[in-house]
C-alpha cells in the first residue's frame, strides 16, 4: 500500500491532484482529495490503484 501525501494514511487508491496550495502533482486519499477538490486552482490527474 502506498500512502497519502498529505495524511500518510495507507490506501489502495490515491487521487492525482494539483491545487493553489500543492502547484505540483501530489497524490491523495479520498478523504483529503475533497478537501483538495475545494481549493482553488484545483486539477485532477487520474486515479492511482495498486492490486
Ligand atoms: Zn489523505
Amino acid at each position: 500500500m502506498k500512502k497519502c501525501d498529505l495524511c500518510n494514511k495507507e490506501d489502495v487508491i490515491h487521487y492525482r491532484v494539483k491545487s493553489i496550495n500543492y502547484k505540483s502533482w501530489i497524490f491523495c486519499c479520498k478523504k483529503c482529495w475533497h478537501i483538495v477538490s475545494k481549493e482553488s486552482q484545483y486539477s485532477y490527474g487520474g486515479t492511482r490503484k495498486l492490486k
